[in-house]
Parts: C-alpha cells; structure tokens; sequence
C-alpha cells in the first residue's frame, strides 16, 4: 500500500467556491443546460488552481446541480438535480441521530393529513389518474412479494403539489421503509390482512382527494396513519416506539442506489455500514487497503467516496500509522445545505414554506405544554434565563445592530421550542425551511424589520410562553398560529 500522505483532505476553498457556484445558479434562475464557462474560465474566475476547481465540481456534481463536460464545446453545464442526494443525506444523519419510530410516526401525523388535505384542494385529472395506478397495483399484490406501503403515501404527498411537504415526506417513507425491514415477518394471513386494510384506506383517502373533501382526506389519512403506527409497533421485534430507526443489513448496493457514479454508491454503502456496526465515533472503520480490499473497487472510486463522506462528515481519512479512515460525528448543516440547495430547485412559494412550518410549529407548542414541568422547559419558560434577550425599550433608537440580534433571538426563539419538543425528525425540518427563509430572505434584498416589529415579536413570545407555563395546550397553539401569522415573523 502507498503511502497515506497523498490523500487530500476536502478542501475548504473547493467547498467555498463549490457553494459560489451553486449560489450563482440560484440566483441565475437555474437555467438547466447552460454552460458556466469552462474550467479555464471557471480557474480565472474563481483564482484557484485547477485541482482545487475539480474538487469544487466534484461536490457540484455531487449535488447534482451540474456537470463538467470536458472537450472543445465542454464547461459546466447546469443540470436538473433529483431528490437522492438531499434525501440521502438527510436518511444518514437522521440514522445517526438515532430517530426513534417514535418521533418517526409523530412526524408522519404531522405531515401526511396536511399532505391529504392540500392534494384534496390542488387535485386535477392527471392526479387522480396517478393515484387510481397505485390503488390498482395493490391489487395486484398476492403473498410472497414485498407489502405495498410506500408508494401511495409518496404519490398522495405528490398531488399535495408542494414540493417541501413532498421532499420531507419521501424522507419519512424511506425511513420507514428501513424500519419495516427490520420488523419480525408476519405469517402470510396477517400480512394478507394488513395489505387489505392498508388497500380499503388507501381507496378511501383517494376518493375523499378525488371529490375534493380536503376535511375528510385529512381525518382519514391520520386514522390510516395511527393504524400503520400500531402495526409498526406490534409488528417492532421486541421492541417498543424508543427502538432506533438503523439502516437494515441488507445486500450491497441494491437498494437506493444512486443513479450516480460508483463514487457515490460506495459513499452511501459505507455510511449505511458505519451505521450498521453502531458508529462509533473515533474509531477506524478501516485502512485504505482493508477497504479497497472489501469494496472491491480501484483507488481512485475509493477516495472520491472518503470525499463524500469528509464532505457530509462521516468519516474522514487520517494518515499515518495507525491511520485509515476514522468515523466522525455527522453534523446537521451539510444535510441541510444540500436538502435547502435541491428545495431552492424546486422554487417553493413562501406560502409552501409557511404552510409545513405552520404545521411543524403548532405540533411544536403542543408537545412543549406537555413537557413544562421537566427542568429543561422550565428554564426555557424563565425569561430572565434566556441569554441575549433584549430588555424591552422605547423603539427608534435602537441601532440596526439590535435588529439583527433581535432576528437571531427570533431564530432562537422557535429552534429552542422545537429542540425541547424533542422531536429530532421535525426539528431537523424545521431548521431546513429557516434556511430557505434565510435564504430567500438574503436573495432578495428585503429591508430589516421597524423596532415596532421587534418589539410586537417579543410580547407574542412572552405571551406564547405563558401559555405554556400555565399548562394552556390550545391557547399555545392559537397564539403560535397568530404569531406565525402576523406579518411581524416575517423573518422566520
Ligand atoms: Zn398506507
Ligand atoms: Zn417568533
């Protein structure tokens, strides 16, 4: 084996420029096709050298947000990226967090009725043609081939026509998916039973879609989405709803993988195996020669894929004795920019960005009231322990300064809400569309809030923390709403 000391580590100039590159395809609009110029001109552009201008294309492409075509008539062209590569992203630190089926199925009630209700309101022939397709292939289902679950839940949340909803969703599918792997295998009668019942809901959430009964979609999705639930858990090989969501062991390769190069099949096959023998950070996960021994692949596939994995922190390669490449603590940001950069792709409205927040948030509140008596809610609830917060005064002479803190506490505010909810699945959600409020916020230009608004923003949160001192779960709720609502949180 060679020597370590010529691996690169992931550069942080190629991440930047990487991020410049992808910024300036937002703001272009994201004109799928057209060229950003060659690598020579990106070269000049960005003042790099070429091997650190190939490493930001890597992550580029890796986002698949475009694609460097060598040759005279070459550059890189702007592609249209898919779900995979934010979904997967998010699946892995999610697995790493250990969700628990728990929050999973707390985060399907959330999110499926809305999903219901709004494909009941936006529903149109191609819909409903696309729904009956599914319900007709669950027909078809005798035992012995693998239960139907997830396609219609994924198609339903397609017709909601909102692309967070149907991004966050397909994550919650691909999650229980892995944890329906590893339940026990029914007898075939019970699983005949199941994919019965399953198929009788399913019919009766599309036809309330298909005569446009949003009220009714909705009760009847989270009834179906209570009965899967109980299924989940009597089904859970001894386990109870705090059981971990783990990536099952499975055969290589097969499943999920990435339309992609190698590099990146490899780079999800090692996290799920990180994942697999319990991630334990700090530890060697292998040598370079053990891996390119048990992966079977040449050098040059493995390192793009350590790559991958440095880049959403996995792993990184250390060198040296005693080297190889070392398990590290996944941090929620990289999944967030990339799940945020596919979702700027899609264009969501403000409104679609409101809508699943407003949902995330209410449920939020609701689940804070039920804890307030545990010592981390209680300190939450005491303003006077709460850092940084503002003493409430006379408004034009603050500086604009105080506002930007002001926007940070605003921030602060609803992430600390959603973190004591703990709910880690709907927390992570709840981060992603700030970040696309921030970013849409950034893009364009908007001016900062009048102290007036500050100042309105802080009474409602007082007013929201009472409510939940007291124990007022629908007062909570009425006055989040409210507070969502007022043009005042507009930076949130
Ligand atoms: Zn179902
Ligand atoms: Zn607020």
């Amino acid at each position: 084996m060679s020597s370590d000391a010529d691996i690169p580590r992931t550069d942080k100039r190629a991440s930047k420029i990487a991020r410049r590159i992808e910024a300036d395809i937002v703001r272009r609009g994201w004109p799928v096709g057209e060229s950003l110029g060659s690598e020579q001109a990106l070269q000049q552009r960005f003042c790099v050298s070429r091997s650190v201008l190939r490493e930001a294309v890597r992550l580029v492409e890796h986002h698949q947000v475009a694609r460097m075509r060598r040759g005279p008539s070459g550059g890189l062209l702007v592609c249209e990226p898919d779900a995979g590569p934010a979904t997967r992203a998010v699946v892995i630190y999610l697995e790493y967090l250990g969700t628990t089926l728990g929050d999973l199925l707390n985060a399907r009630l959330v999110l499926e009725p809305l999903a219901a209700a709004l494909a009941a309101e936006h529903i149109d022939e191609t819909g409903i043609e696309a729904l009956r397709a599914v319900l007709r292939a669950e027909e078809q289902w005798h035992p012995g081939m693998p239960a139907p679950r997830e396609e219609f839940h994924v198609a339903l949340a397609e017709r909601s026509k909102n692309p967070v909803l149907q991004l966050f969703i397909d994550v919650l599918m691909r999650l229980t998916k892995r944890y329906a792997f590893e339940s026990r295998t029914a007898s075939e009668n019970e699983a005949i039973e199941a994919v019965d019942q399953m198929h009788h809901a399913h019919s009766d959430i599309v036809a309330a879609v298909t005569a446009g009964d949003s009220a009714r979609a909705r009760t009847l999705t989270e009834r179906h989405v209570q009965a899967v639930t109980a299924w989940l858990q009597e089904h859970q090989d001894g386990a109870d709803a705090t059981a971990r969501v783990r990536g099952p062991r499975r055969a290589r390769l097969e499943i999920d993988a990435p339309r992609g190069k190698l590099a990146e099949v490899l780079a999800v096959t090692i996290s799920d195996d990180i994942a697999a023998s319990g991630w334990h950070v700090g530890s060697v996960f292998g040598t370079e020669a053990a891996l390119l021994e048990r992966y079977r692949v040449s050098r040059s596939v493995l390192r793009e894929a350590v790559r991958l994995l440095e880049y959403h922190t996995i792993a990184r390669m250390r060198r040296g004795p005693g080297g190889g490449l070392i398990v590290t603590q996944p941090q929620a940001q990289a999944s967030i920019d990339t799940i945020a950069l596919y979702l700027q792709y899609r264009k969501p409205s403000r409104e679609d960005l409101r809508r699943v927040r407003d949902a995330i948030e209410i449920d939020n509140v609701a689940r804070v009231v039920r804890r307030r008596s545990e010592p981390e809610v209680a300190a939450f609830l005491q303003p006077n322990l709460q850092p940084n917060r503002p003493a409430p005064t006379q408004a034009t002479a603050r500086a604009t300064d105080d506002l930007r803190k002001a926007a940070v506490e605003e921030f602060r505010f609803h992430v600390g809400l959603s973190q004591l909810a703990g709910n880690s699945l709907l927390e992570l959600f709840l981060r992603i569309i700030v970040e696309l409020f921030r970013r849409h916020w950034s893009s364009s230009g908007q001016a900062l809030p009048t102290w007036s608004d500050v100042v309105a923003v802080e009474h409602a949160h007082e007013r929201i923390l009472e409510a939940i001192s007291i124990g007022d779960d629908s007062l909570a709720r009425y006055r989040v709403r409210r507070h969502l609502d007022a043009a005042a949180s507009w930076w949130l």
